[in-house]
């Protein structure tokens, strides 16, 4: 038998002989996000499966018309979570809709000089969870060793 890291919880444990490549012990958890990162894949990569799962979440969702009502009546904190983070969604599409339409050599100084040259690492939405505020769109560069 030999020890295998968990790549969920990190934790050793004891490989079974019928499994081959074995990735997550068998703490509820660990089995858990095995399963969700394997329907996570699948649902990108195999189009008969996306299908189906729409299918029928849209068959459960007919027999169960008052499931998101209730589920958002139970769950308050989350509702406000998904409102803060839709906010941020639309924006986000709405800044790539923009982003498509803008003809990058049409930004000014596109060809500077070396040591103005800021390289882009990200953009990122800080978004605020306690206080009520919108959300402050951020980007990251990263200042050349040279700049003055
Ligand atoms: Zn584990």
């Amino acid at each position: 038998m030999e020890h295998i890291l968990c790549v969920y919880c990190g934790d050793f444990f004891d490989s079974s002989p019928r499994h081959k490549n074995q990735t997550a012990c068998k703490k509820v958890t660990c089995q858990r996000a095995k399963k969700a990162g394997w329907q996570r894949h699948k649902m990108k990569t195999d189009a008969d499966y996306r299908f189906n799962q729409k299918l029928s979440q849209r068959q459960w969702i007919e027999a169960n018309p008052a499931y998101w009502e209730q589920y958002r009546k139970r769950n308050p904190v989350k509702v406000e979570r998904n409102r803060i983070l839709q906010v941020v969604r639309n924006r986000r599409a709405r800044s790539l809709q923009r982003d498509e339409k803008v003809d990058p050599l049409l930004i000014a100084k596109m060809d500077t000089s070396e040591s103005d040259n800021f390289e882009v690492l990200g953009q990122f939405w800080m978004v605020p969870v306690i206080a009520k505020m919108a959300a402050l769109k951020v980007n990251l560069l990263k200042i050349p060793v040279h700049y003055p």
